[in-house]
């Protein structure tokens, strides 16, 4: 029994690319309890490798986060397996506005201690009490409300590419720090105000909004199905739309184009800029904005040191690189004293200054 990937996401770009056939990028997630992640993680890993899905999927004893790519072909497959799940029978599917056939290249199905990493300790209070849940219709005419404070719980190289009109945009690098920020910015107003979140896909505010109302704050609004599922409703029901930039996705395309707004900068040269890359430095993967111009002449790296290892041959960078551990994480936090434009203003944070 075949449980783990045996392609490489090269020689799986290429099946993808004969087989010639449209994929779809769908998300889910699904706080449930699930007794024994290890075997519901086997099964899954079995039954969606036959139908040629791939993703990134976590599983843990509170439920299951998927970032999937899935044919089109195998869709209703798909979705007809998802329903013989109990706890996810007719679960939210968010799918992607822009097609991609590439999103991922392997099936890689993990089990987590959390389905989002929180930093926060679960026992203190309850997942299930969560805020109230608003569509993109709703949601439009409470944030146009003077008593709302509306917060992005996402981090700071997301809402830096685009982000809703007016929302509060923390300088954070992880979720748990958001958490407490906000909470002491506001900590005069749990009553009187109606903290509004938002995030990529929802899970993130289904958490916080919980956590919110542990701790004693009264109005707490959540957007369901987050940005992603927001965009989709603005366009089949024709409504104002109040995002601008791009929504930040964590999948091979980076991105999703929401409004043509260019809201960020290249960090080297501070001219208007909104695509992420990674540092071609393997010892780097820095994650950073950086325009055309800057990558054709820094050769895709965020350092003339960076850009004088990549000189070197494969052999010799990794003598280099031993010892140094892993860091291989497309994700890094994207924070370096040498990039002239990235603004780091974690040490003027003011909850009611709010974003341009
Ligand atoms: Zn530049
Ligand atoms: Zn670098």
């Amino acid at each position: 029994m075949q449980l783990y990937n045996t392609l490489s996401a090269k020689e799986r770009a290429t099946l993808i690319e004969q087989a010639g056939k449209e994929r779809l990028t769908i998300s889910f997630y699904k706080y449930a309890k699930i007794e024994n992640p290890e075997i519901f993680r086997n099964h899954l890993f079995l039954t969606w490798d036959k139908l040629d899905v791939l993703g990134r999927i976590y599983v843990a004893y509170e439920g299951i986060n998927a970032q999937l790519s899935v044919p089109a072909d195998n869709f209703n497959q798909f979705k007809y397996h998802l329903d013989t799940i109990s706890f996810l029978e007719n679960v939210r599917l968010n799918i992607a506005i822009e097609h991609d056939n590439f999103s991922f290249l392997k099936l890689k199905v993990k089990v987590r201690d959390k389905i989002v990493a929180d930093g926060l300790n679960d026992d203190t209070f309850d997942v299930t009490n969560r805020g109230i849940h608003v569509e993109a219709e709703q949601f439009n005419e409470l944030i146009d409300d003077p008593n709302v404070v509306l917060v992005d719980m996402r981090n700071h190289y997301e809402s830096e590419i685009g982000h809703f009109k007016n929302a509060v945009t923390p300088d954070v690098d992880t979720f748990r720090e958001s958490l407490d920020l906000i909470e002491a910015d506001l900590k005069e107003h749990k009553e009187d105000k109606k903290l509004v979140m938002y995030c990529t896909g929802g899970i993130r505010c289904e958490k916080a909004s919980a956590y919110y109302k542990h701790k004693g704050f009264k109005n707490v609004y959540q957007l369901e199905g987050g940005i992603i599922n927001y965009v989709r409703q603005v366009e089949a029901k024709g409504l104002e739309n109040k995002f601008i930039g791009k929504n930040f996705v964590f999948d091979e395309r980076r991105s999703e184009r929401i409004s043509e707004d260019v809201i960020a900068h290249c960090h080297q040269c501070g001219e208007p800029a909104d695509l992420h890359t990674n540092c071609a430095n393997e010892a780097c993967h820095l994650l950073f904005i950086q325009c055309d111009d800057c990558k054709e002449k820094m050769e895709n790296c965020c350092s003339s040191h960076c850009q004088e290892i990549i000189q070197l041959t494969f052999e010799e960078q990794k003598a280099l690189r031993k010892g140094q551990g892993n860091s291989n994480d497309i994700f890094k936090k994207g924070r370096a004293d040498h990039l002239p434009y990235k603004k780091d203003l974690r040490n003027i944070f003011d909850v009611f200054k709010k974003s341009e």
